[in-house]
């Protein structure tokens, strides 16, 4: 039998949050700051309450669980990440230390239902660079944009390609998106037109959260990646496909990623992770040493995507896929960033790539789920859909299946609103 809590709720076999994930998240209640949370099942456990008490303590020369985001607490180690999660689960589990189950004031005021938090973003975004790793969805983008012939561009399958994007823009799940502005011109048109995105999308993708920088000029191998890496998150990096397939050559995607990426609010540890590793599918060219894994370093986590329009009475999941398809992993893609000596730095966000299954109901976009709007998706309901449009909802939600118990990511959502208007710029 798996390891239970005395917090009843986090029990329950498919709960997201059992007293094995403990993911890390910020949270916020009326007439108090921003500090930083662990979820256990139905609640949040309050650490700055915990530090403060004096019943955990993170190692550092000052407290860090009152801060806004998890930096800090991040910046302090792989020693002091295992610290703590080896006191917070002693403090959870039903066979650990009793200091806080039997402390019913404290007991009180830590542990709070999740419905009576504000949910905000776990980290401050450093950086955030989105890669490309998921081999179908590289096969079907390519196919779509460039014919089958030439699909998987010629250096894919040695280097972990990718951009930088922006951190400006990332944030939680449950912020409305706004439809972006942007040019666009279909291959038939001889001239570009400007209005909102008619092509909007998501993109399924981990996001790998960097927990330890590295020096600038130094570069870091795979090991040193992974075990600078502190979790993951759930991502969706919602994208314009139109304004993409014009502005893409030479430099890549630019103003249509550049609008909005949506995150997870909890950070599901890579300790939690640990036991769900898996290695990379067979190389299909060999690696540069630089790239090769000394172990797994993917994991197994089911992911889905749900797609609800407004007023609609229930969502339609669209695709169900898995992490474990990746063809490059969080460290290999970390170790290729810093290869040419860029620095790294506590909190830098790195999207996986879209992760695509070889089948179509394991898509993670709308793009290749339509086929580019050639095969509309048929949603519970009645409607139609190929792309997004203004009022839908879409969830993203991922779990790594333990014998008894699952570790989870919670949710991912985002609701898109119609675009800003400037009349002036009507053509
Ligand atoms: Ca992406």
């Amino acid at each position: 039998m798996s390891a239970t809590s005395w917090v009843a709720s986090a029990n329950a076999p498919d709960h997201n949050f059992p007293v094995q994930n403990l993911p890390y998240g910020v949270f916020r209640t009326p007439g108090h700051d921003a500090r930083c949370g662990v979820a256990i099942g139905d609640l949040v456990l309050d650490l700055s309450a915990l530090e403060q008490a004096g019943l955990l303590g993170a190692g550092g020369s000052e407290p860090v669980f009152g801060q806004p985001n998890i930096n800090a607490f991040m910046a302090l180690g792989s020693e002091a990440w295992a610290r703590v999660r080896a006191r917070l689960t002693d403090l959870l589990a039903t066979a650990g230390d009793p200091a806080l189950r039997d402390d019913t004031t404290l007991r009180g005021r830590a542990l709070l239902p999740v419905d009576s938090v504000e949910l905000l973003l776990p980290i401050a975004v450093a950086g955030y660079t989105d890669f490309y790793a998921g081999r179908q969805h590289a096969l079907n983008l390519g196919t779509i944009l460039r014919g089958a012939d030439n699909a998987l561009p010629p250096n894919w399958l040695h280097i972990p390609t990718g951009y930088n994007g922006r951190a400006s823009t990332v944030v939680v799940s449950g912020t409305d998106i706004r439809r972006p502005l942007g040019q666009r011109k279909p291959p038939s048109a001889t001239m570009p037109t400007f209005g909102p995105s008619q092509r909007l999308d998501i993109e399924l993708e981990l996001g790998a959260v960097v927990g330890q920088g590295s020096t600038m000029g130094q570069p870091i191998t795979v090991a040193e990646a992974d075990a600078m890496i502190f979790g993951f998150v759930l991502l969706n990096d919602w994208s314009a496909r139109d304004i993409q397939a014009w502005e893409y050559q030479p430099l890549g995607p630019f103003q249509s990623k550049a609008f909005a990426s949506t995150i997870s609010p909890w950070v599901v540890t890579k300790a939690a992770l640990d036991a769900f590793r898996v290695p990379t599918p067979p190389r299909e060219q060999p690696l540069l040493p630089y790239l090769q894994e000394p172990g797994p370093m993917l994991f197994d986590i089911a992911l889905e995507v749900a797609m609800q329009p407004q007023g609609a009475a229930s969502s339609t999941t669209i695709s169900r896929t898995n992490a474990n398809t990746l063809y490059y992993s969080a460290a290999q893609q970390l170790a290729h960033h810093s290869v040419s000596g860029c620095r790294m730095d506590v909190g830098d966000l790195l999207g996986s790539g879209t992760i695509s299954g070889p089948d179509k109901g394991q898509y993670g976009s709308l793009m290749e789920l339509s086929w580019s709007g050639q095969q509309p998706l048929q949603l519970d309901g009645g409607q139609t859909r190929s792309f997004i449009e203004d009022g839908d909802t879409l969830t993203l939600r991922g779990w790594a299946q333990g014998d008894g118990y699952r570790v989870g990511f919670g949710e991912c959502r985002g609701t898109i609103l119609p675009a800003p208007v400037r009349p002036e710029w009507a053509q």
